[in-house]
């Protein structure tokens, strides 16, 4: 099935994947989300994806223990760029090409991002993963999504999730919560609905982008969402 999109951005958390491990990256996990956005690239959709460090490390856990904020999400920041290398390479082995950018530079290990690599890179079905977050602390990576997806152009948003979309109330919490199938991005503010971060979200507003949320662990969820099939919230402008 063709799709809509012509250019997303997907972000996916460190959590996603570490499979039924508590921390760091479950190979079978890795192998099987880098198979889905091969076959989602084949779709004919130009991706960047941006990766989080959930798995290894949230600056705000540090800035607990008494690090210093700026240098707890440098060492999250970190995180990010190991999920990233890995997350290349397992795309690459997969079939597609990809690389991996980081918005912190290390040239040793991969390219330093900048928006003309990243579009040239797309513009060559290379897959594109986005590694670093906005290169700044204080920030998450669900707002690097937001603004890689504006400065790259990017028609939609994916934001991966362990849950199937946007729900009426936590679902985990409350049986009678009810998931929606679309909302504009006015209603999810007016009832109150999390998305993204808070900066994340008013970066996809102001830049009209929409964002379908939806669960990243059923097998092709990715291509799924892309095609506009299985279970996920879309979240217009
Ligand atoms: N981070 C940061 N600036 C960014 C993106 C991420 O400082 O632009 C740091 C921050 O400490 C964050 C960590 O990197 O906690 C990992 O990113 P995130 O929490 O977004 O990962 P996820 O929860 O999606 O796995």
């Amino acid at each position: 099935m063709p799709s809509p999109w012509k250019r997303a951005v997907v972000k996916l958390s460190g959590e996603s994947l570490m499979g039924s491990q508590t921390h760091g990256l479950d190979q079978a996990t890795l192998d099987r989300i880098a198979a889905d956005f091969v076959t989602a690239a084949k779709l004919g959709v130009e991706i960047a994806v941006v990766v989080g460090g959930g798995n290894f490390f949230r600056g705000i856990q540090g800035a607990d223990k008494g690090i210093d904020r700026a240098r707890a999400d440098s060492i999250g920041m970190l995180a990010t760029v190991m999920n990233g290398l890995a997350l290349e390479h397992a795309i690459e082995k997969a079939g597609q090409p990809a690389r991996a950018l980081s918005a912190v530079p290390m040239p040793y290990v991969c390219q330093p991002y900048s928006r003309q690599a990243a579009l040239n890179h797309l513009c060559k079905r290379r897959i594109v993963v986005l590694a670093g977050g906005t290169g700044n602390p204080f920030f998450t990576t669900d707002t690097g999504a937001a603004l890689r997806g504006a400065e790259l152009s990017c028609d939609v948003i994916l934001k991966a999730t362990q849950v199937d979309g946007v729900y009426s109330a936590d679902p985990k919490k409350d049986p009678s919560a009810t998931r929606y199938e679309r909302l504009t991005q006015r209603e999810a503010i007016d009832k109150q609905l999390e998305i993204m971060d808070t900066s994340a979200f008013a970066l996809a507003r102001e830049n009209r982008i929409p964002i379908i949320v939806f669960s990243i662990r059923e097998p092709g969820a990715i291509t799924a969402a892309l095609e506009g099939r299985g279970r996920s919230t879309i979240v217009e402008p």
